[in-house]
């Protein structure tokens, strides 16, 4: 929702993001702000840079006062390591595995655990699941210390945003990778500390070494490569300069088989990034000629594969659905995850519900738009694009 801000508002604002409240109401009006609520908590959420904060900043109103959560940087990707890495960093650097899920930034307001998403709003189902895991943990963290924010990676099965099986997390857990203090990321040390003391989980660590050993660094990407793990973070262990990305072929390729299902939403944009990829991988390792067909093949299927399924599946009647599984403590508890999606534009189906052991058991799905696109296809024969 569009923020509309009153005069008092705009102050706490203009205080918590040290701007004017003239800047502030601009902002606003030109649709920068979401003002979200969660469980009786007022946040705004910033949807652009601003004020320099980063998109998705969080501001939540509280006691008269504020708590921002800054919003989680985006990484620079790397194409080619051994140009990128001597040239980027100092001298040491940390290699951490890069784990595919989603990011979550968790911190405390006014003694309440919340768990905030990628654009800056507070998710009740991970938040719940996440107080039920480490609840007693990070209380304490949060008690002990002012002004932190721990930013991880949410991985496993259960989850509404991103899936992919992880052995040590199949269902659903929580990675640290960064540490803010008041409001900056911290040295990778302190985050190390602090995930000890009070038993979180980190994402491993792979590497520590020279910015010159790119072989060492390259043996790294190419066990994850075998194992089917998603890449490398390569960090500055003082956070002196950002930290780069990269990620193996079988990632870009099977980003672009699951992006391919809904092949008019992720598929198009998907597509071109994961392929200039592969194009500086081949030429990375030396693949040329007849030699680049076995990848090409590889891509080939992973394009069109899913996508001719969906076609398939839309001709005999069938729709085309996102779909997971969630479990939840409660009826209430499913609700207001329901209507905290539809609040988001995204009217979830229930297609079953179980009791189980830990909770109830829900099978949902998000409709997708490629549904409504392929039907029209098949209708009319006609190409939305040139
Ligand atoms: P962006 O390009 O804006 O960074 P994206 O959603 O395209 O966002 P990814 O390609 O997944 O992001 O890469 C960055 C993300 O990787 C981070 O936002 C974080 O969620 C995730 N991540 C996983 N492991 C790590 C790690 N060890 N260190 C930092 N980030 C990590
Ligand atoms: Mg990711």
């Amino acid at each position: 929702m569009r923020a509309r801000i009153d005069e008092a508002e705009a102050e706490i604002l203009a205080m918590a993001l040290g701007t004017s409240v003239e800047r502030i109401i601009d902002f606003a009006r030109r649709g920068g702000l979401r003002v979200m609520g969660f469980r009786g908590l007022k946040y705004y959420a910033l949807r652009r840079g601003f004020a320099g904060f980063e998109e998705g900043t969080s501001i939540f109103i509280h006691n008269g006062g504020f708590v921002v959560v800054p919003g989680y940087p985006a990484i620079k990707r790397m194409l080619l390591l051994d140009k990128a890495i001597p040239r980027w960093f100092k001298d040491r650097v940390i290699v951490e595995e890069k784990m595919n899920g989603y990011n979550v930034r968790v911190t405390s307001v006014g003694g309440r655990i919340v768990a905030i998403t990628r654009g800056g709003l507070v998710c009740p189902y991970t938040t719940t699941r996440l107080e039920r895991m480490y609840g007693a943990r990070l209380r304490e963290l949060f008690s002990e210390y002012d002004e932190i924010v721990l930013a991880g990676e949410v991985v496993g099965l259960e989850n509404p945003y991103t899936r992919y099986y992880y052995p040590e997390a199949p269902r659903f857990d929580y990675f640290v990778f960064d540490v803010f203090v008041k409001g900056r990321i911290s040295r990778l040390k302190m985050r190390d500390e602090l995930v000890e003391k009070y038993g979180l989980r980190r994402v491993p660590i792979l590497a520590e070494t020279s910015k010159d050993d790119i072989e060492g660094i390259r043996r790294v990407v190419s066990r994850l490569e075998q194992q089917g793990r998603e890449g490398i973070v390569v960090k500055d262990p003082e956070y002196r300069v950002p930290p780069l990305k990269y990620t193996t072929s079988r990632t870009n390729i099977s980003d672009i088989r699951t992006g391919m299902r809904f092949f008019f939403e992720e598929g198009r944009s998907f597509l071109f990034s994961r392929v200039l990829r592969e194009i500086f991988k081949l030429f990375e390792e030396g693949v040329i000629g007849n030699k680049v067909y076995t990848r090409a093949v590889d891509l080939g299927l992973a394009i069109l594969e899913p996508a001719i399924e969906t076609v398939h599946m839309v001709s005999k009647g069938k729709p085309v659905l996102d779909e997971f599984e969630l479990v939840f403590t409660n009826q209430e508890e499913l609700q207001e995850f329901i209507d905290y999606m539809s609040q988001l534009g995204i009217d979830l189906i229930v297609s079953s519900q179980v009791e189980t052991r830990d909770g109830i058991r829900v099978k949902m799905a998000k409709p997708k738009d490629t549904w409504i696109e392929v039907k029209r296809i098949l209708e009319t024969g006609l190409s939305p694009l040139d």
